[in-house]
């Protein structure tokens, strides 16, 4: 079986929950509680044959891992990619757990994915894949039971593929609630106004309130992302409008810098243009690995897993670590960055603005509404601010760290519904 390791040899999920155990530790959770969690609900694998656009047909393998759904139906992206394996997906849908806990939303956790290059795939077979996939997982997703939205790899385009093979395969009465089986959709589609831009605002009010809290102006602060493509654009777009200096972005194309800070916009256009961030005219096309040596006040990884290491979180200038994407720091980082005195804020917490979005969306679908930007937006803040606030206290109450800080809210929700409910039968 293939497992992701960290760059500092553990498999992500033994890296998830560790991090969850912590928690459990410094709270003392009720050890059936941990034990539960400690495990996915189900874990389903599905192997289909999708017919390529040369005719030849390829049997690809799809996974849909359902953590918890003690407070609601799953929830959790899909990821396509050529390194997605069983480990990996454990490892990300434990995670949403957390994630809906901790922002008190009616969710459990989840996450799928497909092994495979959509780089490689044209649309035609990425629509065949999609449908496919949607098919072989069958009632194990649904409306009110297990609800997928795109991550790596994926966006609305897929969403609306799979609502939509839903909505063919589950006729009748049917039909009109499949529009809520995903979230991330396009606006046309049932999708929600911003949800696009959701975890990269999310990010952004995060970086706020560590700013405000810290007696620092948010317009004087200095960032650097790494990842452009859903998230860390966005972060990186609304960050500098909120007059922030985005002095380095780093994406799997390369690197470049500028101090005085880079036109977020402009460098979109170039990388849409060209393929690569390299040779951007406003920024200087700088060493990858040299991007973590960048002097700036705010890190955004906002690309893939295990991209912090230790060695790497020796040398970082920044005050604070915001986690746009899922798993970015190795645990070992995390030690490193304690000793620091850098404050990392869980991606549990600062990429959660996609989910609570999500959510959104998902109210809207069901109330056949139709919400307006700003609606969308205050009720982010709104939401992010409580699950920031909670978790901050959390950690000064238990004189921790803020990660732990985070899976302590999440617990403590989880816990007291185990409590009340007990365990079946
Ligand atoms: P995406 O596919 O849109 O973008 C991924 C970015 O990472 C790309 O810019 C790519 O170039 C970069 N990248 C990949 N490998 C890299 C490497 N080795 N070095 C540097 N850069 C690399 O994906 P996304 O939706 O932006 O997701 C990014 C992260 O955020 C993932 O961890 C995902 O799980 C997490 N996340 C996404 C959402 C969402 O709403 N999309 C919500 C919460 C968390």
């Amino acid at each position: 079986m293939t497992t992701t390791t960290t760059h500092e040899g553990e498999s992500l999920y033994a890296a998830a929950r560790s991090q969850f155990l912590k928690a459990a530790e410094v709270m003392n959770l009720d050890p059936a509680v941990r034990q539960i969690l400690e495990h996915p609900k189900n874990e389903i694998c599905v192997n289909f044959p999708v017919r390529m656009d040369n005719g030849e047909i390829r049997v690809f393998r799809g996974y849909r891992i359902q953590h918890s759904n003690i407070l609601g139906p799953y929830k959790g992206g899909i990821r396509y990619a050529p390194e997605v394996n069983l480990d990996e997906v454990k490892a990300l849908a434990a995670w949403m757990t957390f994630k809906t806990a901790l922002a008190g939303l009616p969710y459990g956790g989840a996450k799928g994915g497909i092994t495979c290059k959509p780089s490689e795939m044209s649309l035609d077979e990425q629509m065949r894949l999609t449908r496919r996939f949607t098919h072989a997982l069958g009632s194990n997703i649904g409306p009110d039971s297990d609800i997928p939205a795109p991550d790596i790899g994926t966006n609305s385009r897929h969403m609306v593929w799979m609502f939509d093979t839903f909505a063919n395969s589950h006729g009748g009465s049917d039909r009109n609630r499949a529009k809520a089986l995903v979230t991330g959709k396009s606006l046309a589609c049932g999708g929600s106004e911003g949800r696009e831009k959701a975890t990269g605002q999310g990010v952004c009010y995060i970086i706020e309130r560590w700013a405000t809290n810290a007696g620092l102006k948010p317009s004087s602060l200095s960032v650097a992302v790494q990842g452009f493509g859903n998230v860390g654009y966005h972060a990186a777009l609304i960050a500098s409008e909120m007059g922030m200096k985005v002095v380095a972005v780093h994406d799997h194309t390369g690197c470049v810098a500028n101090a005085a800070g880079l036109d977020v916009q402009a460098l979109k256009k170039h990388q849409d243009a060209t393929r690569t961030l390299n040779g951007f005219s406003g920024g200087e096309t700088i060493a990858p690995e040299s991007f973590w040596d960048q002097a700036c006040d705010v890190l955004v990884p906002a690309a893939i897993e295990n991209q912090l290491t230790s060695a790497r979180a020796r040398r970082i200038k920044a005050k604070v670590v915001v986690e746009g994407a899922n798993g970015p720091t190795t645990r070992e980082a995390d030690v490193v960055l304690a000793e620091r005195g850098i404050t990392v804020i869980p991606d549990i917490l600062a990429n959660s603005g996609g989910v609570i979005v999500s959510f959104f969306e998902w109210l809207q679908n069901r109330n056949c509404e139709h919400w307006e930007l700003e609606t969308v937006d205050a009720r982010l803040l709104d939401l992010i601010t409580k699950a920031y606030d909670k978790t901050l206290d959390r950690a000064k109450r238990y004189k921790t760290d803020v990660r732990t800080g985070a899976y302590v809210v999440a617990l403590e929700r989880i816990a007291q519904a185990y409590a009340e409910r007990g365990i079946f039968p």
